[in-house]
């Protein structure tokens, strides 16, 4: 670099603010009453040395002065700390159609649920409190209560997570020996859960039995051996064999644990309470079923199809069910008071019988695709009469909504789609101005066209939608 343009930079530097001047501008104090003055700080501090590389690499333009700087680093800050605001957790509309996201949430509460969560559980509460002898209780008494008249299980028990569920599970009753399974069972569900990996960092030995496509119960008899902990079995979730397939009956898988002395467990994942055949699901195993059909231990999600917060569950058999809540590793997964006043409120519609009318994962699943279509005719009218002149144009297609989650990879809901496109903006750039709404809407981008599906948004939620489009 030359000598030149060395003193112009140099000259360029002095003419960027100083970090005090930055945090005493309008902005600078707005930032420091909303947000603190440390923060106000480090985001003055961020734009300054921003602006400072920009003019060491000459991308300031000449003839800036002082004043010009100062205005745009007081709009950088402003920006940067608008932008900063938007990262928390907040809500969106949830226009995909997939109904169990797992980077929106998956399953939105149930209104009993969220007026529990702020009634109930915001401050002090009973969660480990007899309320009729004035002792300690049992945390989770009520929500296991609820799980053991639902399922038809002598004992129940919720942790963080259905891979915690697993891993608890695993280390409780598998350590140190070996769990047999069937290599059509060894699958990833959703990116981080391996079943093998979560086999051995448990410390149990995984013992494979059969093939990829065809596992006989002959092959799990044969496996058993004085090392033998477990029978597992593992719901596939998000990944299907078909063709030439064969697996035993879960009840002979039972049958055959109970002869030889060794427990049964299943990994159901998503898990339904409720019989969904009727709405195409029927790969989903029903827990109650499970039970039923002799599977000593089960363990599934609570915000998959059950529909209600993040937590793993365990039913079973009480003595096996008891082992594992004896075991330190429980303490170190239980869940807050927040997780077990939301199953509760959840668990009591299903006992209710008002789970379909009630639990949204469960309204969105069951909602006709003649109720969609009415829906989305009645919101592309209101949105076509509103935009008449603009560049916005809408038009209702049929499409397929997505169970989501690992859940049900093969059912695709029949559907209707409010589909928009722009005469200025292209597909990505409408989906991206979507995004940044109030508040943020998100919607898929198919064949090059932005498309809203109604099933996962709510009916107190089409107003700020119709608002959202009417602007574009
Ligand atoms: C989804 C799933 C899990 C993981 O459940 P999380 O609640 O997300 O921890 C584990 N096992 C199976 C079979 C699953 O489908």
């Amino acid at each position: 670099m030359d000598a030149v343009s060395k003193a112009e930079i140099s000259e360029k530097l002095r003419l960027l603010p100083s970090i005090d001047a930055l945090i005493q501008s309008d902005a600078g104090r707005l930032i420091a009453s909303a947000a603190g003055a440390t923060h106000a700080t480090v985001i003055a501090r961020k734009v300054i040395g921003e602006m400072r590389d920009e003019i060491i690499r000459g991308v300031i333009e000449n003839g800036a002065d002082r004043d010009s700087i100062l205005t745009a680093a007081v709009n950088r800050m402003t920006k940067e700390f608008a932008e900063s605001e938007r990262t928390g957790i907040r809500r969106v509309i949830n226009a995909t159609g997939v109904i169990v996201h797992t980077n929106l949430g998956r399953a939105p509460l149930s209104d009993a649920a969220k007026r529990a969560l702020s009634d109930e559980a915001g401050g002090y509460c009973t969660v480990e409190y007899d309320l009729k002898n004035g002792i300690r209780g049992r945390r989770g008494r009520r929500a296991e209560q609820l799980l053991i008249e639902l399922t038809g299980a002598e004992d129940a028990l919720i942790v963080n997570n259905c891979a915690s569920a697993a891993f608890l599970v695993l280390t409780v009753l598998a350590k140190g020996g070996e769990v047999i399974i069937s290599r059509g069972e060894l699958v990833e569900i959703g990116g981080d859960f391996r079943v093998p990996d979560v086999l051995s960092a448990s410390g149990a030995k995984l013992r494979e039995v059969g093939t990829t496509n065809r596992t006989k119960l002959r092959d799990y008899a044969n496996a058993i051996s004085d090392e033998t902990r477990l029978l597992l079995k593992v719901h596939p979730s998000n990944y299907r064999i078909v063709g030439f397939t064969a697996a035993p009956e879960r009840s002979e898988l039972a049958a055959l644990a109970r002869e030889r002395g060794i427990p049964f467990y299943e990994d159901a994942g998503s898990g339904a309470l409720v019989d969904l055949s009727a709405f195409g699901m029927r790969d989903e195993p029903l827990i109650p079923d499970l039970i039923r059909e002799g599977v000593d231990v089960v363990t599934f999600s609570g915000d998959k199809l059950l529909g209600s917060t993040q937590a793993g569950i365990v039913v079973g058999r009480r003595d096996l069910v008891e082992r594992i809540r004896k075991h330190p590793l429980y303490r170190a997964l239980r869940v807050s008071k927040l997780n077990y006043t939301a199953l509760e409120a959840t668990l009591e519609s299903y006992r209710r019988g008002t789970h379909f009318a009630e639990i949204p994962v469960l309204r969105m699943l069951t909602t006709s695709a003649e109720e969609l279509s009415r829906r989305t005719k009645a919101l592309a009218e209101r949105v076509g009469n509103s935009v008449e002149e603009s560049a916005l144009r809408v038009e209702v297609t049929k499409g397929n909504s997505v169970i989501g989650g690992g859940s049900a990879p093969d059912v695709h809901p029949e559907t209707c789609l409010l589909s928009i496109t722009h005469s200025v903006h292209s597909a990505a750039e409408l989906e991206s101005k979507l995004r940044a709404s109030e508040p943020p809407l998100i919607a898929r981008i198919i064949d090059d066209r932005v498309v809203l599906d109604l099933r996962t948004v709510g009916d107190d939620e089409e107003n700020e939608l119709f608002e959202i489009l009417s602007v574009l």
